[in-house]
């Protein structure tokens, strides 16, 4: 990550799962949604920096017909909630529902893949232009390949911890730019350089 991005920092992407909270499996119900120790706190961190904040997350629970996106929203007031706790807020969040094998809770006949579904970079690009940033202003936290993999091919920074998959999910080959522990430790980083 070169000086010239971290400069013009202002916008932090934050995967969801694996990140902010646990994931022991998908996240189905408000109860299984967890925060992983510090997370609140690093988001608190961002809001006080100045940085705005959106959370780019796939659910594709919801193409497998195993969360209707009214639980989802009862899973996102959880989160807001929890994040409330800390003085912390999110400034968006934008979700892919989508499965390139699920639709509506039947297996496709043929598959199809979505551009929103990281490592799709729609949502990225959504964001970026409903709150008006660029790739060059934004880093992107995650802890899978696919996150990182939507990063590159957006062309913004990436930083991976090791919390949730840790990046051993397999699904891409991709690595991010930097690696930290947590969220926790990755918004320190970003604070101190
Ligand atoms: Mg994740
Ligand atoms: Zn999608």
């Amino acid at each position: 990550m070169s000086n010239a991005i971290l400069k013009n920092l202002s916008v932090i992407l934050l995967d969801r799962d694996g990140v902010i909270n646990k994931e022991p499996g998908p996240i189905l119900s408000p109860e299984q949604f967890l925060m992983i120790p510090r997370s609140a706190g690093a988001v608190a961190r961002i809001n006080a920096r100045g940085w705005r904040c959106f959370v780019i997350t796939n659910q594709s629970a919801i193409a497998r017909g195993d969360l209707s996106e009214s639980v989802f929203q009862t899973i996102t007031d959880k989160m807001r909630l929890e994040l409330g706790k800390s003085e912390a807020h999110i400034d968006g969040l934008y979700y892919c529902p989508h499965h390139p094998d699920w639709e509506n809770g039947q297996r496709r006949t043929v598959s199809i893949e979505c551009t929103c579904r990281k490592p799709g970079t729609l949502l990225l690009e959504q964001a970026a232009a409903e709150h008006g940033f660029s790739k060059e202003e934004a880093v992107l936290i995650g802890d899978s390949t696919s996150d990182f993999a939507a990063a590159a091919r957006w062309g913004t920074c990436s930083i991976g911890v090791r919390t949730g998959h840790a990046g051993q999910d397999g699904k891409t080959s991709t690595k991010p730019d930097h690696w930290k522990a947590d969220l926790w430790e990755a918004v320190e980083f970003l604070l101190e350089n």
